[in-house]
């Protein structure tokens, strides 16, 4: 983590008291929300009234805009710079937002890797880094998480349609790393369930962002992912940010242990 980064002056801003919504008073905190899903997913937490720390790898300038429009909503926000491979980072942005809010409600994990290659293709050393990004920094989370949260407190991870559907031959590494968030979240369910914590998993389906873009000029496979779903369309962001959404809400109180598709009929 780096704590110089100029994007962590966001959190300096003073809390309005304009926008009122279903997660106000909340704290949240969104790995990866620079970009794609997980910068809508900020968004749109931030819109029902929670204040929202992301954290990001590379892109200071698109996180710290994200922050920006986050505070221009009226809520705090803030911009932690912390690599998800590394486990000091990871656990130092979840303690960064608590101490910046004075809470944490909401953990999104939601970086992921996408490598592809075939077993034949993939060895050790994207094994080793895919599997610390994708499975033992969500873990980390959690577990830092758990130590702020109180009653009503919701960890929900973001996994994929490829852990129920591996359709394309070249991603064994992703697809198991996203299958293992299956028995994380049930474990977590039952661990921090006596405290009243929830924890779900979101699978989303196809969904237009830098990692897969639905245009096919920018994606050769775009058409033919897009015939495997039932609706016949990629997810924009907003479609998976609705359901975290959800589950971040009231209405998701009693769910636990949960994996959600948001496909679009990908793996119906
Ligand atoms: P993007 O590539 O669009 O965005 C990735 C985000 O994660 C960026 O904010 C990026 O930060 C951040 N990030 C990447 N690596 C690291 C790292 N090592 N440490 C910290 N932050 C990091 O991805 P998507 O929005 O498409 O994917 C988000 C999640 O959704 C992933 O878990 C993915 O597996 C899952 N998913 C996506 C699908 C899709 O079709 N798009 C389908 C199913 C699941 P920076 O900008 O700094 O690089």
């Amino acid at each position: 983590m780096n704590t110089n980064d100029r994007s962590d002056l966001s959190s300096k801003a003073p809390l309005s008291d304009s926008g009122k919504g279903p997660l106000s008073g909340k704290a949240a905190l969104v790995t990866g929300g620079s970009r794609g899903i997980g910068a809508a997913i900020a968004r749109r937490l931030a819109e029902a009234g929670a204040d929202v720390a992301l954290t990001y790898e590379r892109s200071a300038g698109l996180a710290t805009a994200v922050a920006g429009e986050i505070e221009a909503g009226g809520r705090r926000a803030l911009a932690v710079r912390a690599d998800s491979g590394d486990p000091g980072a990871v656990t130092g942005a979840v303690d960064r937002a608590a101490e910046a809010f004075g809470r944490l409600d909401i953990l999104v994990n939601n970086v992921g890797l996408f490598p592809v290659g075939t077993v034949e293709d993939l060895g050790a050393e994207e094994f080793d880094r895919t599997v610390a990004v994708n499975v033992r920094a969500p873990y980390l989370a959690a577990r830092a998480a758990a130590r702020h949260m109180t009653d009503g407190g919701r960890i929900i991870s973001i996994g994929s349609n490829i852990a129920g559907r591996t359709v394309f031959p070249g991603l064994t590494l992703y697809s198991l790393t996203k299958t293992a968030l299956t028995g994380m979240t049930k474990g977590l369910a039952r661990d921090l369930g006596p405290r009243g914590i929830t924890a779900n998993l979101v699978h989303p389906g196809p969904t237009n962002t830098d990692a897969n873009p639905a245009d096919p000029a920018h994606n050769p496979n775009a058409d033919t992912i897009r015939g495997f779903t039932a609706l016949g369309r990629y997810a924009e962001p907003d479609d998976i940010a609705a359901a975290v959404v959800y589950l971040a809400g009231d209405g998701g109180r009693y769910v636990t242990g949960a994996s959600i598709e948001v496909d679009g009929g990908f793996t119906a």
